[in-house]
């Protein structure tokens, strides 16, 4: 009996040992599961706390997929990162939307392009009701209803929130089988490259017409010289006409080569000290003849004790040339023209001379001042034509005195005459230009 008795007792002894074993053991799980839970809610990676036990080997798999997993996050937030990065260095404006047309991500871009909040969240708003253009929106509405591998591009001219060209592409997101597509949505903006696309299609216009005109002539003339003229007089006529006609095109020409070489910077200035005092007699001089044929009289006013500019001498040469002649076209007889050079007197502005050519001449009506420095611009092109102008002078003036860094202006009034001003900075001022 004693034995069973030590037998039951035994029993109940070992029994009692791994009851305390096994509720040690499962504090020390709670305690490590709880540690587990702590770390991630933190999102920081998890103790390994080492265990024995039935279900030791269960929670080592369990830790190693926890880091796995934790290493994955950690690539996908630097991957996120590196994503938001290059969303908001982009000039495009870059909107996703959901399969509903409703609002996933968007960049900077995109918030300045349709005037919306820099900081506000706008995921989840109908991407359709923030752009506001009415264009614009029924692109989008047809790109979210599109079939789901259908990529579509379009260029349209919006008006809100401002007047302007963008380029759009809607490509399909790549989404889970059977899952509704999202979509990204890239905007350019092309305002500037349509003005340009209009400024070139208009030049060659303009360009078209210069030419055609005295070519016709000078065919028409040599045709008709050709074909036999027997009146001397009529002869040296067409002859006349002919060789006016052929140094318009040449002038021409010349214009354009020297404009195109001003725009594209092919040949930088040569800058050097000139005297302003000097440029105006060189030039007067030159421009003396035509004045006289014109029965205008032509005189400078130099103050005393000017300080050299710094310029390009041919360039401010071509530059004083070109008010010269407008000066002396468009004053009729009788009339005054007066080259200026000046110490410019302006508080704000660094040192500098005003060269100005003023005139006794028709005058220009305000309204057409402001585009004068257009290429082929004119008041009145078929006087100008007549004059022998090319409807370049102002325009070649302007990319002179922009090269220079200084500053064009004209004022008039019709039937008083014309001033046109040239802010030139002189030599100490312009110290660091290459
Ligand atoms: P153009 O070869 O026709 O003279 P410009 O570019 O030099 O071309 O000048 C553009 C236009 O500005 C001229 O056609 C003329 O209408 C006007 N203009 C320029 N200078 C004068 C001036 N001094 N007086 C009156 N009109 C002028």
């Amino acid at each position: 009996m004693a034995w069973i008795a030590v037998g039951v007792g035994l029993s109940l002894a070992g029994g009692l040992l791994v009851q305390v074993t096994a509720s040690r053991n499962t504090a020390r799980y709670a305690e490590s599961l709880e540690a587990m839970a702590r770390a991630l809610e933190g999102n920081r990676t998890p103790a390994y706390l080492v265990l024995e036990g039935p279900i030791a080997g269960a929670q080592r798999r369990l830790f190693a997929a926890v880091e796995a997993l934790l290493r994955e996050l950690d690539a996908l937030a630097e991957q996120r990162d590196e994503l938001d990065a290059i969303l908001r260095s982009m000039r495009e404006a870059v909107v996703v939307t959901g399969s509903g047309g409703e609002v996933v991500l968007i960049n900077g871009a995109a918030r300045e392009l349709f005037a919306l909040s820099p900081e506000a969240d706008y995921r989840g708003h109908n991407f359709v009701e923030l752009c506001r253009d009415p264009r614009l929106q029924e692109f989008v509405a047809r790109s979210t209803a599109a079939s789901d591998a259908q990529m579509m591009s379009t260029e349209l001219a919006i008006a809100h929130p401002k007047q302007g060209h963008l380029r759009v592409n809607a490509a399909p997101v790549r989404v889970a089988k059977g899952a509704a597509a999202a979509r990204v949505l890239v905007f350019s903006d092309i305002t500037d490259l349509k003005a340009y696309e209009n400024v070139r299609a208009d030049f060659v216009a303009n360009l078209t017409h210069e030419v055609r005109t005295p070519l016709s002539a000078l065919c028409g003339y040599a045709e008709t010289l050709l074909r036999g003229v027997d009146d001397p007089e009529t002869q040296h006529r067409f002859l006349d006409i002919i060789e006016r006609q052929a140094r318009r095109l040449a002038r021409l020409i010349d214009d354009l080569l020297t404009l195109s070489d001003l725009e594209r910077g092919l040949t930088p200035l040569k800058l050097e000290p000139v005297d302003p005092a000097h440029l105006l007699v060189e030039t007067t001089e030159l421009m003396r003849e035509p004045a006289e044929k014109h029965g205008v009289t032509l005189s400078v006013e130099a103050a005393a004790e000017l300080p050299q500019m710094l310029g390009d001498h041919d360039r401010l040469h071509q530059l004083m040339l070109n008010l010269l002649d407008n000066a002396i076209k468009y004053t009729p007889r009788g009339g005054r023209v007066t080259a200026v050079a000046r110490r410019a007197e302006e508080a704000e502005a660094p040192a500098g001379v005003e060269l100005a050519v003023s005139d006794t001449g028709e005058g220009i009506p305000a309204a057409h001042i402001p585009r004068l420095t257009e290429r082929f611009y004119r008041v009145d092109r078929a006087r100008s034509r007549e004059l022998g102008g090319t409807g370049l002078g102002l325009a070649i003036v302007k990319h002179i005195v922009q090269l220079h860094r200084g500053r064009l202006k004209i004022e008039s009034r019709v039937r008083e005459g014309t001033t046109v001003r040239v802010f030139i900075p002189c030599e100490q001022a312009q110290s660091g230009v290459a």
